[in-house]
């Protein structure tokens, strides 16, 4: 490895250290993340809406009474997020007061 091939890589290790060491562990947040389309194609065919009350309660598979993203088996990050990850939409957000077709209740 030449001395100028060495110094880049030395450069480039470095920064590469310096992200770990100034965000350790650091997940995405809700916050950081786009919103999941309802033109989306899995979110359209899940009936994915943003806002649960626009959804006929008799339309749905499950027959609970209050169903959103919120209180869906499904929902990540932080209770009380306006916007939160959805296992079945890696890297959107979902809106908590959402709701598709694929809600399940907690456990
Ligand atoms: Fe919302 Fe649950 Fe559907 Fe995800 S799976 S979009 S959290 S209702």
């Amino acid at each position: 490895m030449s001395n100028i091939a060495r110094r880049k890589f030395l450069q480039i290790s470095a920064v590469a250290a310096a992200g770990v060491i100034a965000f350790p562990g650091r997940e995405a947040q809700a916050g950081d993340l786009p919103h999941v389309s309802v033109d989306d194609p899995l979110a359209a065919g899940l009936k994915y809406t943003h806002d649960a009350s626009t959804v006929d309660p008799a339309t749905r598979t499950q027959p609970a009474a209050e169903q959103n993203c919120a209180n869906c088996q499904l929902v990540q990050g932080n209770d009380g997020d306006a916007w939160r990850p959805c296992q079945l939409f890696p890297g959107k957000a979902v809106a908590a007061k959402g709701w598709c077709s694929a809600w399940v209740p907690k456990a």
